[in-house]
């Protein structure tokens, strides 16, 4: 018996059988469940994984719109009273306009628009753009899955290589769902720290097992996704990951969507996530109403709340 990657203990894991629901292929897999630390671990894949990321998935269809010219520098001055967290001008400014999500990053990491800004697995630069919107300066994307390299802008371009292959020196570095990808966890905080500051802040965002969604919908929780997430952590199984990689988590930020609920429902009653039917897909066929989807979006607001998101941003610091 392997003892538990993340917490070594050598009790017998329990099993959990998955099926593939994205697209719906219905490919069964097996996961591994460590009784102590709760981490939950797929046992085998069949190399050659690419059929597994369509060029359809998600990361890469996103589209990317650049806000330029006055109306970045006006965001970025707004940026610059926001990061002095002079408490009148924000004030202000939340009046003129609601932040954009990431202010909620912005100020937990404590950047400013100088803050040299590292995603990865960024596909084609989604989250980065709103940086970029925002006025910050210094941003780089790698995904080595993207078709090619992608220069958005001088300060912001997007390249096709691996952390393994990214050299550099960075404030902040995210990975915005990836780690569950990554069987090799231990090799991906090691790269994290090797290009963070020692004085910067890494967010690593990720599912979070253990959570409401999983004790209601378990093998048919959305966020399982097998076979593409290989690695589902409790809270405190990723503490231990972290503490095992030289980091502390500093901040806990719980971001769980509707998308727990409108996602494990469909696959509760076999409508894939890419289906025809499927609420990601066309609104208007899907089981549920705007008034269900507001609804679904409010539970996962309560549920963020009271830390029993699906979803979560770890903000670490080296130790
Ligand atoms: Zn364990």
């Amino acid at each position: 018996m392997n003892p538990c990657p993340i917490c070594k203990s050598t009790a017998d894991p329990a099993v959990v059988t998955a099926f593939e629901k994205m697209f719906g292929t219905l490919a069964q897999y097996e996961y591994s469940v460590c009784p102590q630390c709760g981490v939950m671990l797929l046992r085998d894949r069949p190399e050659g994984s690419r059929a597994l990321y369509p060029d359809n998935y998600y990361s890469f269809t996103s589209k990317v719109c650049l806000t330029k010219g006055i109306k970045r520098l006006f965001r970025r001055a707004c940026l610059k009273l926001y990061s002095g967290q002079n408490k009148f001008a924000v004030n202000f400014l939340n009046k003129l306009r609601k932040p954009p999500s990431i202010y909620e990053w912005i100020r937990l990491a404590r950047l400013n628009s100088r803050s040299r800004i590292l995603d990865i697995g960024s596909g084609n630069g989604l989250i980065l753009s709103a940086f970029y919107n925002e006025g910050f300066n210094c941003l780089l994307g790698i995904d080595p899955n993207i078709p090619e390299a992608i220069r958005y802008a001088r300060n912001f371009t997007i390249e096709k290589r691996s952390i393994q292959e990214t050299d550099g020196c960075f404030d902040f570095v995210m990975s915005n769902h990836v780690l569950e990808h990554i069987r090799n966890q231990d090799e991906f905080l090691t790269e994290i720290g090797r290009v963070l500051d020692p004085k910067g802040v890494a967010m690593i965002r990720i599912p979070i097992k253990d959570t409401y969604a999983w004790r209601h919908y378990g093998a048919n929780w959305v966020q399982l996704d097998a076979p593409r997430h290989r690695v589902l952590h409790t809270l405190s199984s990723f503490e231990m990951l972290v503490r095992n990689n030289g980091f502390e988590i500093a901040d806990i930020l719980f971001d769980s969507t509707g998308f727990q609920f409108w996602g494990s429902e469909q696959y509760e009653k076999n409508i894939w996530l890419t289906a025809e039917n499927s609420y990601s897909v066309n609104p208007g066929k899907s089981l549920f109403s705007s008034g269900d989807i507001a609804r679904f979006d409010l539970r996962a607001q309560e549920l963020n709340a009271q830390k029993d998101g699906d979803q979560v941003c770890f903000f670490l610091r080296k130790l």
